[in-house]
């Protein structure tokens, strides 16, 4: 299964994702992650995007589609994706289902994680104590929950029609949220089965036995 997980900075959604990925054998694909990486690894890539990123704004599609390319592409990662950043406006959540037709996958699962700008600013700001992130302060923070709210809330619209989108609230507890995001998983998961189930056994016989 390939799933994307949408939120605003600060929601939790690394820490969602990297639970979810540690569950159900899962890759996090964080694009934000990947760029930071080309940053403290002193890349030409980091230089050019360092500036971008501190202030709270969005880096070029083409950058990161040609960073996600790589995963989607790679067999070991096929159908066991969580997209944590990526899509952030409509035209990647094109070039995604574009990527994800060429390599023969889709979307199995969309989550929103839902949280008020209140809580976001308290919770960067204690994050930046832990991590030291350098986009991590208040003005960035608002900087980057209005790219979010302007950007990337649209791209849940498009999902809406896909009856993919679940909501989660995003201000409940880490367990909490954990244990919402395992049931809606373990549901889609036995969805998938039964699926491909019936596609295999080829008649409907046996796919009335499973509903029995
Ligand atoms: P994140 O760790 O997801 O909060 O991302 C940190 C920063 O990386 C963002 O504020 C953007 O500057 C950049 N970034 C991450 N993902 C993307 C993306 N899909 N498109 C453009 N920029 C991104």
């Amino acid at each position: 299964m390939n799933l994307i997980i949408f939120g605003p900075p600060g929601a939790g959604k690394g820490t969602q994702s990297k639970f979810i990925a540690r569950k159900f054998n899962l890759h996090q694909l964080s694009t934000g992650e990947l760029l930071r990486r080309e940053i403290s690894n002193n890349t030409k890539l980091g230089s050019d995007i360092s500036s971008v990123i501190n202030a709270g704004e969005l880096v070029s599609n083409e950058t990161v589609s040609d960073l996600i390319e790589k995963f989607i592409s790679n067999n070991i990662y096929k159908n066991r994706l969580i997209f944590d950043g990526y899509p952030r406006n409509l035209n990647q959540a094109r070039n995604l289902d574009k990527l994800l037709k060429k390599y023969d996958q889709k979307i199995d699962l969309v989550l929103r994680l839902s949280v008020k700008l209140e809580t976001i600013k308290t919770r960067i700001l204690e994050r930046k104590n832990q991590e030291s992130r350098a986009d991590d302060n208040e003005e960035i923070a608002i900087k980057r929950y209005k790219t979010y709210e302007k950007s990337t809330e649209p791209v849940i619209d498009y999902y809406k029609n896909s009856n993919l989108l679940n909501v989660v609230n995003g201000e409940a507890s880490i367990d909490e949220i954990s244990n919402e995001i395992s049931g809606i998983i373990e549901g889609i998961k036995g969805w998938l089965w039964m699926i491909t189930q019936y596609k295999y056994a080829g008649n409907l016989n046996s796919f009335n036995i499973w509903l029995v």
